[in-house]
């Protein structure tokens, strides 16, 4: 995938597309030509369309004279292969604080808690990416059945500056609790 970003004639209002083709913007999504805004593809990956809908609210409202910015932490995204991969936030390589993890830094859980994951063929495998000190969850990255749906709670605990233990001590339904 590419941005499509070759034929706008934007060169002929002072604008040029990155080396990549992407058109750059500050954190609301405002072009080195003020009266200019860029979301979606073309401004910065990932390319994804749930990305893409809230750069343009977040522009819209900056050129309403709201304060409102971009903060991607928590861009969920999913595989929908079988099985489903989806992740949100840092890998294990990914982030400062996560990239000079050691083995207490991060933390890998397999979903094997529960009656219904236990029942999944395949087995779900849960990664979280987590800072030692703080505990603040830095990434999710899932792969099982229902993956892209699973991973909206992630999304949540990010973007709430949730900690480990936040989600942890978080009581789950199960499907089988759910017909008791
Ligand atoms: C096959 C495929 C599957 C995808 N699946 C997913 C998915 O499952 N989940 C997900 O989140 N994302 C998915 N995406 C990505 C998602 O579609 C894009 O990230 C999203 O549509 C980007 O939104 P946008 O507004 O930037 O661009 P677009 O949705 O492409 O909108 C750009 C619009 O500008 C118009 N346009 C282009 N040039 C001009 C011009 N010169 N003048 C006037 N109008 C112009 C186009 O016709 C188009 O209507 C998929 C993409 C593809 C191609």
């Amino acid at each position: 995938m590419r941005p499509n970003s070759a034929d706008l004639g934007i060169e002929n209002v002072g604008l040029q597309p990155d080396a990549r083709g992407f058109i750059t913007t500050n954190d609301q999504g405002q072009t080195s030509v003020p009266s200019i805004w860029a979301i979606g593809d073309v401004s910065a990956p990932p390319m994804l369309a749930h990305k893409a809908f809230r750069e343009a609210v977040v522009a819209a409202e900056a050129i309403a004279g709201k304060p409102a910015r971009k903060d991607w932490r928590a861009i969920p995204a999913a595989i929908f292969s079988d099985p489903e991969i989806a992740y949100v936030g840092w890998t294990q390589e990914g982030g400062d604080s996560a990239r000079s993890a050691d083995e207490d830094r991060t933390n890998a859980i397999r979903g094997r808690t529960g009656a219904r994951w236990r029942c999944e063929k395949p087995r779900v495998f849960v990664k979280t990416v987590i800072d030692a000190t703080t505990r603040q969850i830095l990434g999710v990255h899932i792969v099982g059945p229902r993956a892209s749906d699973m991973i909206s709670e992630a999304a949540l605990a990010l973007e709430m500056g949730a900690l480990a233990d936040d989600v942890a001590t978080t009581i789950h339904r199960t499907r089988r609790s759910a017909k008791l």
